[in-house]
């Protein structure tokens, strides 16, 4: 059989052998209950077990405290850009939102529906190649929240401080970054996240959401996108995803298995000092963001001649190295390098880039 190729792709992304191979073990037969995952009733004790180990196990690696709902929902983030208003907006109807990249905007784009949003930092003028100042937003009272994308998965820049929003509520999308080093729960109202980058195949999107922002959502809000009602039910007012919600069970147990979130945070840095070094080593590759706010986990970066992006990309699909196109607004390459990506895919990555260079360099 063919070895695994490095897969750098933003989403669906790579996931651990080890998960994998665990769930092949399972598959046709979960636990010996002769059945899959696939197969079962999600109201039956063994998907009701599967559900709530998930769920304990991403409190215990999240040290989330029992004043947050944990919810496993569908429709992925996208579909939370919408829920957020309807939920926490309750008796206001403003709301301030941070404009960083492509998917600050469609969150911004969305919410608009539901109120007024004031875009209160933008780096859009900077063609989100850095970060705006946060330190003195302009903020007060009648904002229901405050959003922003700490880590922009398309322009690959990162906030790494967490926004002073005095005292009001602050809502991330986390779906690039989520697990991938420590966070502080308690510093935000809202935490949201589509599992197919850090957390698990694609299907199920996880809302970690403080309980007293709950149980006021507008009137129109369907009882799925309702938190408090999906809270009550378990997450389980319809039909979960209950594969991917397996799955993302088996990646916190491998998590945990490989020594928490603060091993992972530690590989990310490694991984990222490594390719980072060998685009900045180089006239021949370059990566765009202000050092700064460069993200750990999604790397763009561009060849000096945009002429040869094709061949590259042939070359190191050939070499076993997957899925280094740049999202399609952007050009370019870029790599992803979430959890699950092992430091030997970053170091076949950089060999390869090296090679590559030495073949095309005009002396
Ligand atoms: C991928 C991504 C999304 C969209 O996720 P879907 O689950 O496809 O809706 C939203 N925000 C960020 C930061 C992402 O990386």
């Amino acid at each position: 059989m063919k070895r695994r190729a490095y897969n750098f792709s933003a989403g669906p992304s790579v996931l651990p052998e080890k998960v994998l191979e665990k769930a092949r073990s399972e598959l046709t037969s979960w636990h010996g209950c002769g059945m899959s995952v696939m197969e079962m009733s999600h109201r039956e004790k063994e998907f009701v077990s599967i559900a709530k180990d998930a769920e304990a196990r991403l409190r215990s690696l999240m040290r989330i405290p029992e004043e947050y709902h944990v919810l496993f929902l569908q429709g992925g983030a996208s579909l939370q850009f919408s829920a957020i208003p309807m939920n926490i907006l309750r008796d206001k109807s403003k709301m301030a939102y941070i404009e960083t990249g492509t998917w600050s905007e469609k969150a911004i784009k969305a919410a608009r529906q539901y109120g007024t949003v004031s875009v209160i930092a933008s780096s859009k003028a900077d063609a989100y190649t850095t970060a705006p100042d946060l330190s003195d937003l302009p903020l007060d009272d009648s904002f229901a929240y405050v959003h922003y994308t700490p880590n922009e998965t398309i322009h690959g820049v990162r906030i790494f401080d967490i926004p002073d929003t005095k005292g009001i509520p602050l809502v991330a999308d986390m779906s690039s970054m989520i697990l991938s080093e420590p966070i502080d729960v308690t510093r935000f109202g809202l935490i949201y996240a589509g599992a197919q980058k850090n957390v698990g195949p694609a299907g199920v999107t996880i809302v970690i959401v403080r309980k007293d922002l709950c149980g006021a959502s507008a009137p129109t809000t369907p009882d799925v996108l309702d938190y408090s009602k999906q809270a009550k039910d378990g997450s389980m007012i319809n039909t979960p995803p209950c594969f991917a919600w397996y799955m993302a069970g088996l990646v916190f147990e491998w998590i945990e298995t490989e020594g928490g979130i603060e091993v992972m945070h530690a590989r990310a840095r490694s991984r990222a000092t490594t390719l980072y070094g060998a685009i900045d080593g180089s006239k021949f590759y370059r990566n765009p963001v202000k050092r700064a706010y460069r993200s750990l986990m999604n790397i763009p970066f561009v060849l000096k001649d945009q002429t040869l992006d094709e061949q590259f990309l042939v070359e190191a699909g050939a070499s076993g190295l997957q899925t280094l196109a740049g999202h399609r607004s952007v050009g370019g390459m870029r790599a992803s390098l979430y959890n699950a990506m092992p430091q030997s895919g970053v170091e076949a990555l950089v060999e390869f880039m090296r090679a590559f260079e030495k073949e095309h360099e005009t002396a």
